[in-house]
This record gives C-alpha cells, structure tokens and sequence, in this order.
C-alpha cells in the first residue's frame, strides 16, 4: 500500500498562498495532474499541475532544471499532448516527480524560480488529460443496483450475481470530453410500454450517472492478469465521472447485451487527475459485507485489500436549470453520495477485469458505476432520485424536473476531508445540455 510521507504532511504550506485557504481543492498535498491550453489560442495542450488557483506548467519547471533523475524523466513524460506516457512509467516515476513538485512549492522552496511561471486557472481552458484507448463502467454500488432492480423488480431487486462478481459493460471512449463540453440530447429509438411499435426520436428521460473515474496506469499484457495486491500500482490517478444515460433508449435497447445507445452518446469527465498516491491518506479498510453474504472469490481478496481497499471520497450532483443560471443561483444539490460504501472496490474493479487475460494500456479508463447511498439524499441519478420519474424534484426556484430539460447544466464534485489529514478536491465536471437535432418534441 502506497506509505504516508512527507508529501502528505497536513501541516505543509505552499508558497502559493491561494493553495493554504481552508476548503481550497488543490492543496500542495493534492498536486493533480492535467492538460490545459491558453485560453484563445490554438496551441497543443500542454501538461501541468494545479495548485491552488494556479497551474504549474511542467515544461517550466524543467525549464529552470529544477527536477532531477526519474522525477526529471516523469515530467518530459508529461509535457503533453496527453499524460499517457507519464502514466506508462509506473508508480516509482510518479511517486519522484511528486516529491521532488511538493519540495520545490512549500514554503522556502523554489519560490524565486518560480513564481513567475505560474497562469491563473481563469486563463486557461483544462483539455482531456489522456488519450484514452477502452472504457469500461462497472456497476459497483450495491445501493443503486438495489434502487434501480427494485424499479424493474420490486419482489427480487438484484440479481444472482451481483456479490459474487464485478459487474460491468465495455463503453465508448470516443465520446468521452472534458467538463465544460456541452452534451447534445441523443435521439433514438423508444417504445412506451403501452405502444405496440417503437418510434425514432429524442430522448425524454435523459439522466446523469455519479461516478468516479479511475485511469489505468502500465497495465499488463494480453494473456496476463493483474493480481489484487499489485492493483494499486497500475491505477494511476481518480477523476469525477458523468456516465450521462437515455433510460427511455436504454429501457428498449438493453435485452438482452446490456446499455448501447443508451451510454454513448456522452461522458464527462473533470480534467484534474488525482493520484493513487495523493489518495493514500483517505484508503481505509473496505466496508464489511452484511453477515450472510458470500465472501469473493480468492482472487477478490486479500488481507491487505480488507484493510486498505476502501477509499473515503465524498461526492455531490447538482443541477442549475436555465433560470437558475440567470439569476446567477447555485447549482441545487441533488445527492451527495458517499463512495466507502461501494460493494466492489476500485481494485477489485480492476483485477477482475483483467482476470480473463484483457490486457490494458495507459491511459485506459474505468467508471465505478453510479454511487449511491441508501438515504434520499444520497442518491447519484434522477432515475433513483424521482423514482423512476415518479417522483418530482422541486428547485429553490419552484420549478420541478424528473429528468433532465434543455438547457440544464449539471455540476458533480468530489472532495476527500477527515481529521488528520489535508482536505483535497477533485473540481468539477460540469455539462450543459442542449437540444436534440431538431428539438426535443
Ligand atoms: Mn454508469
């Protein structure tokens, strides 16, 4: 398991005054990686890291021969396009090159060097911080499988299978973008229950999906697996996920192959990657299972995955409809679900995937699958949320949503905060919604 070191220190100032703010997302014991461009301007991305509200561009740094041995070799592997060949490098790269940016922004470090080089995040647009080659979404809240089975079935919510394996279906990465990229309503096929014929139009339960996302990091070659223990050190870093779903052309579509249409119209991800070893304060012992369930599969345990196999990570969902964003409100939080309480792990998530011999590459990536808890407020879809549309949200501004309308802009986060330990934030993954060809009726 990744140790606490000095990076981790809760009690560590930056240089960079705005990263010493209480509740401040990009602390120095957080230092995620991302690919930004210059706002306006045309230029490739490039790699950096944030730091308070500020970037660090890791060409700079290098610039100034500020980083040495493999930390020197981690940061040219991540000037950009993508940080795909940072993450092909391993944890012992990444694990230098965090060190050596920890030492050079705390208070006394390299601040004469490099104060100059930082760029306010306003002036610069974040882009899609890896290449990524399969996506994969997992289904690994036990409380939404529960919430969305008992819709469906209401004497027999889940499914045989459900604690004895990972459950999952391969995505689409093409369509994957970056937050802030707007998301078009998909058209296609529906059929009411009480329609005899399907018809092809726009899509009027459209929904999001929390979720964290996980990037891969070496990964391993076709035919082999990935044992448990040595997950970690193939998971790169974590991101905040929006697994947008059409339940209406989900609900024809998915006998019997599972989501299709449904899923790959758009998924939106926050641009800021927090790494496995930034995450090490908040692993703790995974959840126990109820007495009575099974207990996985050997390859699906371990005692060091008991003790360290859960991550605390908080969440929230909220939506800021048309009018809302006018009178400049809020986003109106609809569920704050928690991710300890998942049934799978991330780790387990990944070694059952590549349990069969399917070999991943860096900069693969995987949802955990929607988060939910079991209170009304922890709830991380609108399908849950209304009930299955049943059940009307009513907004601050008296206007109600079962599902989301044109226009709507949906903002998930994600923070990581416990005595002893540093606060850190994911950002935002943020979309708007826009009409389908043609509009929406
Ligand atoms: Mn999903």
């Amino acid at each position: 398991m990744t140790q606490l070191n000095d990076t981790h220190d809760p009690s560590l100032k930056s240089w960079v005054a705005s990263a010493n703010e209480p509740g401040c997302d990009f602390p120095i014991q957080n230092l995620p990686f991302g690919m930004f461009k210059r706002t306006n301007t045309d230029t490739p991305p490039r790699g950096c890291i944030a730091i308070g509200d500020q970037i660090l561009v890791l060409a700079h740094v290098l610039a100034k021969g500020l980083l040495c041995d493999k930390a020197e070799r981690a940061a040219e592997a991540a000037l950009g396009p993508t940080l795909n060949p940072l993450m092909a490098l391993g944890s012992d790269h990444w694990s230098d090159l965090r060190s050596q940016l920890s030492h050079l922004l705390k208070e006394g470090g390299e601040e004469d060097a490099l104060k100059d080089t930082l760029i306010p995040m306003s002036e610069v647009v974040m882009c899609m911080p890896a290449d990524i080659g399969d996506y994969t979404d997992f289904y690994s809240s036990i409380n939404h499988a529960t919430n969305v089975g008992r819709l469906l079935r209401p004497d027999n919510p889940l499914l045989p299978n459900y604690k004895h394996i990972p459950i999952a279906y391969h995505g689409r990465s093409s369509s994957i973008r970056v937050s802030g990229t707007p998301s078009k309503r998909p058209k296609g096929q529906l059929k009411a229950p009480d329609a005899e014929l399907p018809v092809f139009t726009a899509c009027k339960r459209l929904d999001y999906e929390t979720e964290l996302g996980v990037f891969v990091g070496p990964g391993n070659s076709l035919g082999e697996t990935i044992a448990l223990d040595d997950a970690e050190d193939h998971i790169f870093g974590f991101c905040v996920l929006n697994d947008w779903s059409a339940r209406d052309i989900q609900a024809w579509e998915y006998v019997p192959l599972g989501p299709f249409l449904a899923k790959n119209f758009a998924t939106t991800i926050s641009p800021w990657i927090v790494t496995m070893e930034a995450m090490a304060p908040y692993r703790q012992e995974v959840t126990p299972r109820p007495d009575g369930d099974p207990v996985p599969l050997a390859y699906l345990t371990s005692e060091a995955h008991e003790q360290s196999g859960g991550l605390d990570i908080n969440l929230d969902v909220a939506i800021a409809t048309p009018k809302m964003q006018e009178n400049g409100d809020a986003p109106f939080v609809i569920g704050s679900p928690v991710f300890k309480d998942m049934y799978w792990s991330v780790f387990q998530m990944l070694t059952h995937h590549a349990s069969g011999g399917c070999n991943f590459q860096p900069g693969d990536f995987y949802g955990s699958g929607t988060i939910s808890g079991t209170e009304k407020d922890q709830l991380g879809s609108l399908l849950e949320a209304s009930v299955g549309g049943m059940q009307e949200i009513t907004f601050p501004t008296g206007e109600t949503r079962t599902f989301l309308e044109d226009g709507d802009e949906v903002v998930m986060r994600a923070w990581c905060d416990k005595d002893g330990a540093a606060r850190i934030g994911f950002g935002e993954c943020r979309s708007i919604i826009l009409p389908a060809d043609g509009g929406t009726a």
